[in-house]
């Protein structure tokens, strides 16, 4: 299996039904031979019309923790938990979930990364550990199978948090530069 070929198999997925209310599917983007990979929730109102994952305001801040970390966005790879966007961006379904996870699990064996980095409580509570606590545990490496996993807020909430988040933010982004360095 290569990425091209998992992407074109995504592109026709009616497997939940978010497939009726998506405009485009959002498979992922950036460098495929990565050793890094952002994983966020699901794709935004933004991201449905583009095809393209974090372009929409919680993106754009994305943008500034990798640029602030001289980490360029083409440099790492970036997807979603569900590739398709739920109706009025509420949270998605465990069976919407279920379904749509293993797209991201053979995207992982493609790219095959060492690191992953968890955007958000819901990305980590599905690939690090169920109840995972975001405020206590973001920032933190953790060792699951062959990958060390890490997560931090989500950029979103980060719109509308204070300062103290978004020191925090800044300082998980260094500890993700670190690693970035070691094969830069
Ligand atoms: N929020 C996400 O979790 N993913 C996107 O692609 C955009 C916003
Ligand atoms: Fe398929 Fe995932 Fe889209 Fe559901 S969200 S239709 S499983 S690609």
């Amino acid at each position: 299996m290569n990425i091209e070929l998992l992407k074109e198999s995504v592109s026709e997925c009616k497997k939940c039904k978010l497939c009726e209310t998506r405009t485009n599917i959002v498979f992922g983007t950036g460098n495929i031979n990565s050793k890094i990979v952002f994983v966020g929730e699901a794709p935004g109102e933004s991201e449905d019309k583009t095809g393209i994952p974090f372009v929409g305001r919680a993106g754009k801040l994305l943008d500034k923790y990798l640029y602030a970390v001289n980490i360029p966005r083409d440099d790492i790879y970036i997807c979603n938990i569900l590739k398709c966007r739920p109706p009025q961006n509420r949270d998605p379904e465990p069976l919407e979930e279920e379904m749509c996870i293993g797209y991201l699990r053979d995207q992982i064996k493609i790219i095959n990364p060492e690191y992953i980095v968890c955007l958000g409580r819901i990305s980590a509570s599905k690939l690090i550990h169920e109840d995972f606590k975001i405020t206590k545990e973001h920032g933190i490496w953790f060792q699951k199978k062959q990958f060390k996993m890490m997560a931090v807020y989500h950029p979103s909430f980060l719109l509308r948090a204070s300062l103290k988040f978004k020191e925090e933010m800044l300082a998980d982004f260094h500890k993700i530069e670190e690693k970035y360095k070691l094969f830069k």
